[in-house]
């Protein structure tokens, strides 16, 4: 379909034919689509952009993955379908491991969604293999790979269901978030949820990690100041702003 550029929700567009093109490639799940656009209506809600909130929990998010000592990044059709490189690059920078881990799983698409990571450059992927399983979830979505999500300390969750959000905070690791909702309950469940659409707040995160290299008291700093709770009242409050303006 040929999108005009001059079209207010251009990018919008074009990333709503992308995924559909994925979800004939199978690297998208049909039901994606219907996350994404749950995704698209808070984005919506926030302008479309990064506000001060989302920014300062990107920055708490960074803190943590510098000091995780086993530090996992999960990836699922959505999340490789719209960040691949973004994913990628931020996995080299800190460094963390990339687990491939679908919410509907079959070995044809985990082939599928890692084939696709594989083609944007990334490489000692993980996910094809899962050999160990978090507690607290009855079905096969408990499964996960034995040295990455179930040895990590810090695991962050680009576009995860609620379920597994609370399994791996019940199993003592710190997750970290990416979700424009911020009443979901992997928002909730997360130590830090940057509520910001995921192609902003990768490379965001990416930024401030960057800063923070060498910076470990302001890191830690962050990290002891940082309120979940509190975050997510400002994120909300900020969509309540948009919609008052409008109304
Ligand atoms: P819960 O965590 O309560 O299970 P949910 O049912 O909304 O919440 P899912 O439908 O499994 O969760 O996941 C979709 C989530 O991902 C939604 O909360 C949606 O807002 C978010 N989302 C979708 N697309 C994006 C995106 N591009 N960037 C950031 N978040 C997104």
């Amino acid at each position: 379909m040929e999108i005009s550029k001059d079209h207010p929700r251009y990018r919008s567009l074009v990333t709503r034919e992308r995924m559909s093109e994925l979800v004939r490639e199978g690297v998208v799940a049909p039901t994606g689509l219907i996350a994404h656009g749950r995704g698209e209506a808070f984005d919506y809600l926030l302008g479309e952009r990064t506000v001060p909130a989302a920014n300062h929990a990107a920055r708490a998010a960074a803190a943590y993955l510098l000091e995780a000592e086993s530090p996992v990044i999960t990836v699922n059709g959505n999340a490789a379908g719209l960040c691949a490189e973004g994913l990628i690059s931020l996995a080299r920078a800190v460094p963390a491991r990339l687990e491939v881990n679908l919410f509907h799983r079959s070995p044809e698409r985990v082939e599928r969604v890692c084939r696709y990571l594989e083609n944007a450059g990334a490489s000692d992927l993980l996910g094809r293999e899962q050999d160990a399983w978090l507690e607290g979830i009855a079905s096969d979505r408990a499964r996960c790979a034995v040295d990455g999500i179930r040895a990590a300390d810090v695991v962050l969750i680009p576009l995860e269901d609620g379920d597994r959000a609370a399994a791996l905070a019940a199993a003592g690791k710190v997750v970290l978030a990416i979700d424009l909702n911020p009443l979901s309950r992997t928002a909730v469940a997360a130590k830090v949820a940057v509520v910001d659409e995921l192609t902003r707040a990768v490379p965001n995160i990416e930024r401030h990690l960057i800063e923070l290299r060498d910076l470990p008291d302001e890191r830690r700093r962050l990290i002891a100041e940082f309120s979940n709770e509190q975050n997510l009242e400002r994120m909300r409050n900020a969509m309540c702003e948009t919609l008052h303006q409008k109304g």
